[in-house]
């Protein structure tokens, strides 16, 4: 005869995954921004902005800027440089 027992059932022990989640904590930009004088970032997500060739010649000169398809992209403090500069302009 020999009824074997069943084994013990095996419960797989299986908690919470811990997965990998990387919490990035130094942000990295994709699109440098465009002047070259700055190391900052230009994407959407920085604050970054677009302005046009004859925006960044204002600023900062004919070669001060590096140009991408007709536009400078250029990073949040870039940007405000620029509006400060415009303003004294535009303003009376
Ligand atoms: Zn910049």
């Amino acid at each position: 005869m020999g009824f074997k027992a069943k084994a013990r059932k095996h419960k797989s022990e299986s908690g919470e995954e811990t997965g990998t989640k990387k919490k990035s904590s130094a942000k990295v930009g994709e699109i440098p921004c465009g002047v070259k004088s700055c190391d900052g970032f230009a994407d959407k997500s920085f604050g970054g902005r677009s302005l046009s060739i004859d925006n960044a010649i204002d600023v900062w000169g004919d070669s001060g800027y590096t140009e991408r398809k007709g536009r400078v992209r250029v990073c949040k403090g870039c940007y405000r440089k620029w509006k400060k500069d415009n303003k004294s302009e535009d303003t009376y």
